[in-house]
């Protein structure tokens, strides 16, 4: 058996030498990133659908590697937070969006995502706090997404947080809501402002009645506790249609803006001066 699992090693040794090389290569790339300043933010609007008015933006991290052109934050967001980048790239992008958004002609929202990471270390708090002493953003504009990994671990200390959080005056939502354990329990233990529900949901809803109905269950939930609700990835006027027709607030979706550059965003909410 031993030789056997000798040969086995042996037999798969190049391929994996070869993804463990892109993955050392990659790794090498995203530690020096950020003094590089090679990131940065795209903004894809929240519309409000009663009104039909954006009501803010979510920032949205972007790497543009020079050889490798842009790297997707769900190759590169997990591996900056296996090897704990993520805390001072996270850190980045909060100022950077909370900078932009201080400088928008209206006082839209602005949302940043947090990784699970972020949580550790007992720093959050105090970095969310400078950052906006730093930006003069009014707290109240900032949203901050938390998805269900950050409230996992140890929910006292988590808790505390995001009561900390809380404090300071901004918002909190939870993301991808509906793909996590035990999402229920977490809205009973602690008041998010906003839900939003995951795109796989929305992009279900065309074919399948289930995904209608836990669409449908989740904007009342979030209207029963006060919340609002956004519906993500919508693409089509059917799906925008069938998430109007079942109560969301919100939607955030390529139908009604893709991610965009800061100056396209800004120039959104800018009504055109007449000449
Ligand atoms: P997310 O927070 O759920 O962000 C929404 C993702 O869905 C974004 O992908 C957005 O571009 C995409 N999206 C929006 N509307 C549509 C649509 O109509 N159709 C489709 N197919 N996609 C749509 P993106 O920018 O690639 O980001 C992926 C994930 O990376 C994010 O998911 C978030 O989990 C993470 N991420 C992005 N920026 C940051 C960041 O600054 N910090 C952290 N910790 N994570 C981030
Ligand atoms: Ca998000
Ligand atoms: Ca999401
Ligand atoms: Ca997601």
């Amino acid at each position: 058996a031993k030789a056997e699992g000798r040969g086995t090693y042996r037999f798969f040794e190049p391929a994996m030498n070869a993804q463990m090389q892109a993955r050392r290569s990659l790794e090498i790339d995203l530690r020096r990133a950020l003094a590089l300043k090679q990131f940065d933010l795209a903004f894809q609007p929240q519309i409000r659908l009663e009104t039909g008015q954006v009501t803010g933006f979510e920032a949205l991290l972007r790497w543009n590697h020079p050889e490798r052109g842009p790297v997707s934050p769900a190759l590169f967001i997990p591996l900056a937070e296996e090897i704990g980048v993520i805390v001072g790239i996270g850190e980045w992008a909060l100022r950077a969006a909370c900078r932009e958004a201080a400088g928008w002609s209206q006082p839209a929202s602005i949302a940043v995502n947090l990784s699970p990471v972020q949580f550790r270390g007992g720093k959050l708090v105090e970095t969310v706090m400078n950052v906006l002493a730093q930006t003069g953003l009014d707290p109240a504009r900032l949203e901050l997404e938390i998805t269900e990994g950050a409230l996992l671990e140890n929910t006292d200390s988590v808790l505390d947080v995001l009561n900390g959080l809380r404090a300071l005056g901004v918002k909190i939502s939870m993301d991808d809501f509906g793909t996590g354990y035990s999402s229920l329990s977490y809205l009973q233990k602690f008041p998010f402002d906003k839900i939003k529900i995951d795109q796989s949901f929305v992009r279900g809803m065309e074919d399948n009645a289930e995904c209608g109905a836990i669409v449908r269950a989740i904007a009342r939930l979030g209207a029963s506790l006060g919340m609002r609700t956004t519906a993500e990835g919508v693409e089509t006027p059917t799906q925008l249609d069938a998430i109007r027709a079942e109560g969301c607030t919100e939607v955030q979706g390529y139908l009604t803006g893709r991610p965009m550059p800061a100056a396209q965003a800004a120039a959104l909410l800018s009504p055109p001066t007449a000449v």
